[in-house]
């Protein structure tokens, strides 16, 4: 086994016994493809559509499954991609007989398929049947199963990541000095911090903009979800899963163990209990707010709500019996759900590939983003446009920027981005590559340059 949690020593054995052919089979996370491989046969990459396969900081920003086929070509291996969900384009690539396609088209264990059932929050609200974050449909159901001593699991992506204080009067809301985010409220801890720099501060008691006292908190967190429920149903013993709840293994295995041995009735948690857990008596899955999936703002989002619904939906049911999944959203009608309801991933592929020929989106183009990271703004910004002035000529239409990120400040550095968007064309690639390297050299040369940061990354989504 393999992986970056090992230290040095115990990376170096496995690394000089491999060397010796003392191993038959490596089971690893993304580093395990950098061994040294000298009879290699086969690469299985379970789960390929995953998006932690993607590695964004610190470099190389390689995608583990690509560099795994890589890999294999290299040695002459076979590569096996697996997955219920699969990534758009390894579908395309099937489709178009690059890879070849085999379907395994029963269940295993025989689970019945559960019902995916969307509830319309915008109508609830305006009719004033929510009681908060939870749906009438979702607390007539959650009490259903409760009543059949069945358990649930409710899903809301992402850590406490929404919640945040924010001031009645004026709107107010604490930000991070250092990063352009509000601060995430964590109540456990008693403390606002950011995920992107992990500045950390007391929450604050009166509002830095108008002195007013009346500070609330806003958001949607696990924490959050979780404290609602007690309120709603105080006899029930809710557990959470999230980052911020398991640091540890053990801390892991008892709340698995727990919900197992059902000393637990609801478990909320992130994508984490979406993740190759399977338990006996689950009849009911919350997805909590699915408008937080569909509507991120890259051109992957929808199919990234799809893996993660229909994965989420899996934890639902048992043999022979179907399970319930109930997904509150503002957008019932929206394509993904509908392809959801129907279990229609073919249908979804279809419908989702039209419209990233439309906008010209992989599988249909490579993407390459350059990231140009100063303290001082106008620095980046002027660096992103030198870069963008050299690329034209070779590019043309295809360059999108200089733009502001949707965060465009991170550690007190300002980022402005550009986008390549490249037909699969090996010359137009070539160029475009050479370009780029030459144009940063050039940039990071200029008297004045030397504390700007330009990180290129191939496949960035
Ligand atoms: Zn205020
Ligand atoms: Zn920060």
């Amino acid at each position: 086994m393999y992986h970056s949690k090992f230290n040095p020593q115990e990376r170096v054995e496995i690394w000089n016994k491999l060397l010796k052919n003392r191993y038959n089979i490596i089971i690893g996370a993304r580093s395990a493809l950098f061994l040294p491989f000298n009879n290699l046969g086969l690469v299985i990459v379970d789960e390929e559509h995953d998006s932690s396969y993607k590695q964004y900081d610190p470099a190389p920003r390689y995608h583990a499954r690509d560099a795994a086929i890589y890999l294999s070509q290299l040695h002459g291996a076979k590569t096996i991609l697996g997955s219920a969900t699969p990534s758009i384009e390894s579908y395309f690539n099937a489709q178009t007989e690059k890879y070849s396609l085999v379907e395994l088209k029963e269940q295993f264990s025989q689970q019945s398929l559960s019902e995916i059932i969307p509830v319309n929050t915008k109508k609830e609200t305006r009719e004033r049947k929510m009681q908060s974050h939870f749906s009438s449909v979702l607390m007539s159901e959650i009490k259903k199963a409760l009543d059949q001593e069945e358990q649930i699991i409710l899903f809301q992506n992402r850590r406490g990541y929404s919640s945040y204080l924010e001031c009645r009067t004026c709107e107010w809301v604490p930000q991070c000095p250092n990063c352009d985010v509000h601060l995430t409220y964590h109540k456990q801890k008693n403390e606002l911090c950011c995920h992107y720099c992990g500045f950390k501060r007391n929450p604050v008691t009166k509002c830095e903009a108008c002195g007013s006292t009346a500070i609330q908190v806003v958001g949607f967190g696990t924490e959050k979800i979780e404290d609602e429920l007690k309120t709603f149903f105080p006899e029930v013993k809710v557990g959470r899963m999230d980052a911020d709840n398991i640091r540890t293994r053990s801390g892991h295995d008892k709340i698995i163990g727990d919900f197992e041995e059902k000393k637990l009735q609801v478990l909320v948690g992130t994508q984490m209990v979406a993740k190759g857990l399977d338990f006996d008596h689950v009849s009911l899955v919350g997805v909590m707010n699915a408008d937080q999936l569909l509507m991120f703002p890259d051109f992957r989002s929808a199919e990234r709500a799809y893996q993660m619904i229909e994965q989420v939906s899996g934890r639902a049911g048992r043999k022979n019996y179907a399970g319930k999944v109930i997904v509150q959203t503002e957008r019932p009608e929206h394509y993904v759900l509908q392809f959801l309801q129907q279990r229609d991933y073919k249908g979804f592929y279809n419908h989702e590939l039209l419209q990233r020929q439309r906008f010209g989106y992989p599988p249909y183009t490579r993407l390459i983003k350059l990231s140009f990271k100063h303290k001082e703004q106008h620095k980046a910004q002027a660096a992103a446009i030198d870069m963008a002035k050299a690329l034209a000529p070779v590019l043309q239409h295809r360059l999108l920027g200089p733009a502001e990120p949707y965060i465009n400040r991170i550690k007190n550095q300002y980022i402005i981005e550009l986008l390549c968007k490249l037909e699969k064309n090996q010359a137009l690639i070539k160029s475009a590559k050479e370009t780029i390297m030459q144009e940063r050299d050039y940039i990071l040369a200029v008297k004045g340059n030397h504390a700007m940061q330009i990180e290129v990354n191939v496949d960035p989504f």
